[in-house]
């Protein structure tokens, strides 16, 4: 009987998170800051100045505190799985791998770094988090780990999720944290909606601005991000220096990693530990494929721009491929995948031509999800799905060319809480949408000049 499932021991687990910074040919762009459009750090009054540290920092290795260490170990190591059901299924010579995070409490990657930036929340003496939520993956993530340092945590939920999706609520308050629908009467930005739209369903943008304004007003908070940011992608590399443990003890190293990208940080918290070995020559026909939906394409479509972090314009410039910051796309499932740009490490080692990028529409990713719980059992998340379908056309490739390939899926959660998006799929009610390139130019229009 060949094995299954690939775990570590208690002493084999990493110690310590992966910096790219100190391997890369060439270094990041800066910042800009939104008003001066000089260089700038991330805003001090709402990042911890540790997470401001690693967010620029060129230490290779940075050691993971006990404290996080310890919480980690809670699920972590996630299990390593060998796919023998689904390369069964596609008759293929492939071996397929996949790294699966639905096992952490919240379901997702996501606890990754919310359990770390709370760790520096408080070790700094702060207080409280306040941090904003689309469908809900973050925010209960978040007030997962600021539960676990002793923390308050504000969660401000795009309204029309916090009505059509009450579970991810649910979660946060049962971990203790305060969800309000946003725009809220809790903040001065979200009284002026109001004021003028009783009814706004909200977005992230409108979010994300409650959620600074609700930070940057109180001396005891700090405002947390779930993707994007360097020392997010940082956190998740504990994804991947394990699945090179786990690797080595299948003898298996990969040919192709696939993996799907929202703002970044799953995808490169497993590649980021890989791509040293491309980049060193030890493994230079390593193949990195990101998916992205064809709904919110920003690095199969996006320009490599200058443009704001967020809808709102307050957030540091970013050089990245983006569809402009004022760019809303059409209501995928695939929540998670709808931000307008992308994190500036994966735009970086795009640009540099070290990562693949492909764009998929949501019917065929869907096919693909109900194929692998037929044959994996597990129910994926919407934005996996995407993964999964790049995982099979790829082992069919193999088919087709007998080649033995191995390939490596980044898994990055469960798909408990989305029934609904499968129900859509299953009664065939689920949509296509096509690139919205109008939409799209209309907001290109609205990038900041830099020059
Ligand atoms: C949030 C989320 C994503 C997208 O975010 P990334 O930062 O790109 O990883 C992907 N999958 C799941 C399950 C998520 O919750």
């Amino acid at each position: 009987m060949e094995r299954t499932k690939y775990t570590l021991d208690e002493k084999e687990m990493p110690t310590h998170w992966y910096n790219i910074q100190a391997d890369l040919p060439e270094p990041l762009p800066p910042l800009l800051n939104p008003v001066t459009k000089q260089p700038t750090r991330l805003p001090p009054p709402l990042f911890p100045d540790a997470l401001n540290e690693q967010e620029f920092s060129k230490e290779r290795w940075i050691e993971i505190p006990e404290e996080v260490q310890d919480i980690y170990r809670l699920w972590r190591p996630t299990p390593l799985f060998r796919a023998w059901r689904l390369e069964k299924a596609l008759d293929t010579p492939a071996k397929i791998f996949y790294k699966y995070e639905g096992t952490s409490p919240a379901g997702s990657h996501k606890p990754n770094t919310a359990v770390a930036q709370a760790y520096y929340v408080k070790k700094e003496g702060f207080k409280r988090i306040s941090t904003e939520t689309g469908a809900g993956q973050w925010g209960s993530a978040m007030s997962m780990g600021a539960m676990f340092f002793g923390l308050e945590c504000k969660v401000y939920m795009v309204r029309i999720s916090y009505e059509q999706k009450p579970y991810r609520r649910i979660l946060m308050e049962t971990w203790g944290a305060k969800c309000v629908p946003s725009p809220s009467k809790d903040t001065q930005i979200g009284r002026d909606i109001l004021t003028k739209d009783p009814t706004c369903s909200g977005s992230l943008g409108i979010a994300i601005s409650e959620a600074v304004e609700d930070a940057l007003a109180r001396d005891d908070t700090k405002y947390c991000l779930g993707s994007v940011l360097n020392h997010v992608l940082l956190h998740q590399t504990i994804v991947g220096e394990e699945t090179r443990k786990q690797m080595e003890k299948a003898c298996a190293y990969p040919d192709i990693i696939v993996g799907c990208v929202g703002g970044g940080s799953n995808f490169a918290g497993q590649f980021l530990p890989w791509i040293r070995d491309k980049i060193s020559g030890v493994k230079p026909d390593m193949r990195i494929i990101c998916v992205e939906p064809t709904a919110c394409p920003s690095l199969t479509k996006g320009p490599y721009a200058w443009d704001y972090g967020d809808v709102a314009g307050l957030a540091p410039i970013v050089k990245m491929y983006t569809l402009g910051h004022t760019f809303v796309p059409p209501p995928v499932h695939a929540g998670g995948l709808r931000y307008h740009g992308m994190a500036p490490i994966i735009c970086h080692l795009y640009k540099l031509g070290l990562v693949e990028a492909r764009a998929e529409s949501q019917v065929g990713t869907f096919e693909a999800g109900v194929k692998f719980a037929r044959t994996e059992g597990i129910i994926s998340a919407p934005e996996p799905n995407h993964a999964i379908k790049v995982v099979i056309d790829e082992a069919l490739k193999c088919r087709e060319s007998g080649e033995s390939k191995t390939i490596l899926l980044a898994h990055s959660g469960h798909g408990h809480f989305d029934m609904a998006a499968y129900d859509a799929y299953l009664s065939g009610k689920l949509v296509d949408y096509e690139y919205p390139r109008e939409m799209v130019e209309a907001a290109l229009a609205n990038l900041p000049k830099v020059d």
